[in-house]
C-alpha cells in the first residue's frame, strides 16, 4: 500500500535519512526503531508530508504521493507532543481535524466510542488524564478515516505507571480497528506485542528490517543482536576453525579471523563438567523472582557476560559449565 523507495534526507552536513525503503501492506502494523538520532522522526514527516524528501519517493497504491501536500495525502499522525488545543473541549479538538460538513453529533460519539472517551467531550486538556488526552489525540488522528496512521512515540510523554497500561489498550484498538499504521516506538519490545514488520535504523539507515520474531531469532549483526538487549556476546579468534574464547573453544564452521559469537540467554543451560561447551567462575548471582542473574567470569582471563538463568544451585566461586546448541550461536566479524 505505502513504499518507500531510496529517500534521503540531509539537513547540512547530516544524513538524516540515507537511502531508506521499506513497504507496508494493507492493515499491517510497522515498527520502525533505532537509537535516538537515527532518522526515525525524519522518515515519518517525510511520509506525513511535513519534510521534503532530497532523493526517492513515496508511493501510496503505486502513484508517486512525493509531493502531496498533507492533507492531500490524508494520513492520521499522533507525535511525540499529543499538540492538542489547550483551549479547546475534547469535542473541539476532535472537530478541528475534520471538514465542517463533517462535524455531526454522530461522528463525534463514534470516534469517542472508538477510543472509549466517551461522556467526555465538554471537557478541555487540563481535566484529562495522560491516558486520556493520549486517546484523544489518537481520536482526532482518526477523525479523518485515515489511509494511514503515523504514530510518532506517542507513549514517550506519559508517566511510566500508566504507560504500560496505555499502550496496550491503544495496540487494541489498533488491531481492532486493523488500520494500517507506521509506528516509531522507544522500546523494541513493543514491535514483538503489535508489529507485523520492523525496521532497524542506524544512522539514517537500514540494519535490518522483517518479522521481528525472525529478527530476533536471526540477527545479521552484532548491533541488531545486541538491540534487543539479553544477548551475551563473547570474543573471539580462529583457531583452525574452532573458536578461541576466554571461556573455552568451540568448534564452529566458517570462522572468520575475529569475530564476536552472540548468544541468547534462553540458548544457554546449565550443565556438568563431562559435557559442555563453555566454562567460568561464578562471579555474581542475583535474585530476579523466578530466575537468577548469573555472572560468569573466564578462569584464565578477565572477561565475564551475564545471562538470566532458571534458578540454580551455584554459589558465587563455584566453577560453571554451559551448553550452548551450535546451531544457536551467531557468528559476526
Ligand atoms: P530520531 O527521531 O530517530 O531521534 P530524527 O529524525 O529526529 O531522529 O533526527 C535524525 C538526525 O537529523 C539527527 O542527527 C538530528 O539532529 C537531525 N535533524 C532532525 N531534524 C533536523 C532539523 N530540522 N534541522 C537539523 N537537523 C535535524
Ligand atoms: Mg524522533
Amino acid at each position: 500500500m505505502l513504499k518507500v523507495k531510496n529517500v534521503s534526507k540531509s539537513y547540512g552536513e547530516v544524513k538524516a535519512v540515507d537511502d531508506v525503503s521499506f513497504e507496508i501492506s494493507e492493515g499491517e502494523i510497522l515498527s520502525l526503531t533505532g537509537e535516538s538520532g537515527c532518522g526515525k522522526s525524519t522518515i515519518m514527516r517525510i511520509i506525513a508530508g511535513l519534510e521534503k524528501l532530497d532523493k526517492g519517493s513515496i508511493f501510496l497504491n503505486e502513484q508517486d504521493i512525493s509531493s502531496w501536500k498533507p492533507e492531500k495525502r490524508k494520513f492520521g499522525f499522533v507525535f511525540q507532543n499529543l499538540s492538542l488545543f489547550p483551549h479547546l473541549s475534547v469535542r473541539d479538538n476532535v472537530f478541528f481535524a475534520i471538514s465542517k460538513k463533517d462535524r455531526t453529533n454522530k461522528r463525534l460519539s463514534e470516534l469517542l466510542g472508538m477510543t472509549g472517551m466517551q461522556g467526555l467531550e465538554k471537557r478541555y486538556p487540563h481535566e484529562l488524564s495522560g491516558g486520556q488526552q493520549q486517546r484523544i489525540a489518537l481520536a482526532r488522528a482518526l477523525a479523518i478515516s485515515p489511509r494511514l496512521l503515523l504514530l510518532d512515540e506517542p507513549f514517550s510523554s506519559l508517566d511510566e505507571l500508566v504507560k504500560e497500561k496505555i499502550r496496550k489498550e491503544v495496540f487494541d484498538l489498533l488491531k481492532e480497528l486493523k488500520i494500517t499504521t507506521i509506528m516509531v516506538s522507544h522500546q523494541v519490545y513493543d514491535s514483538f506485542l503489535i508489529a507485523d514488520k520492523l525496521v532497524i535504523l542506524k544512522n539514517g539507515s537500514i540494519l535490518q528490517d522483517g518479522n521481528p520474531i525472525g529478527i530476533y531469532q536471526n540477527p545479521t549483526s552484532e548491533y541488531v543482536s545486541n538491540f534487543f538487549g539479553a544477548s551475551v556476546i563473547i570474543k573471539g579468534t580462529n583457531n583452525q576453525q574452532v573458536a578461541h574464547t576466554p571461556f573455552g573453544d568451540i568448534a564452529l564452521p566458517n570462522l572468520p579471523d575475529q569475530f564476536s559469537l552472540c548468544i541468547r540467554p534462553e540458548n544457554i543451560s546449565i550443565n556438568t563438567a563431562d559435557d559442555y561447551d563453555i566454562t567460568g567462575i561464578v562471579k555474581e548471582k542475583l535474585f530476579k523472582g523466578p530466575h537468577d542473574v548469573l555472572t560468569v567470569r573466564s578462569s584464565m582471563k578477565d572477561e565475564e557476560f551475564s545471562f538470566e538463568t532458571e534458578r540454580c544451585s551455584h554459589k558465587i566461586g563455584d566453577p560453571i559449565f554451559l551448553k550452548v546448541p551450535k546451531d544457536k550461536i551467531l557468528v559476526f566479524e
